[in-house]
């Protein structure tokens, strides 16, 4: 399953995290919703691959801890989404499609 493309219609912001919005559900530890919205990630998909990480030419992700996600225990956080130049090279190798990044969202909280 990849990420909701259209997650703004179908969720709702629930909380910010390191300057950037989270999307819902969530109810720690086992669902993490979406984090970002230019660059976004869903925490419920990622796997902690970390081509994204590798890749990003401006550094946009760090590692976040998420002990106990069923998935994987650290996920690829969009820290610094306002950085990105829309490369989409982290979308191309995501291997599970957890990230979608489209600079005509809003990504200011
Ligand atoms: S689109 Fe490019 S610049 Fe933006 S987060 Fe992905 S890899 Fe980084």
């Amino acid at each position: 399953m990849a990420i909701d493309p259209n997650f703004e219609e179908s969720r709702e912001v629930v909380e910010e995290h390191e300057g950037h919005r989270v999307w819902g559900p969530v109810e720690e530890p086992e669902t993490l919703g979406i984090h970002g919205t230019h660059v976004a990630v869903d925490f419920d998909i990622c796997l902690e691959d970390g081509a994204c990480l590798e890749d990003c030419p401006v550094d946009v992700f760090e590692w976040v801890e998420t002990p106990g996600h069923p998935e994987s225990e650290r996920k690829a956080d969009p820290a610094n989404e306002s950085q990105c130049i829309d490369c989409m090279l982290c979308v191309d190798v995501c291997p599970v499609d957890a990230i979608d990044v489209d600079p005509g969202r809003e990504n200011r909280i």
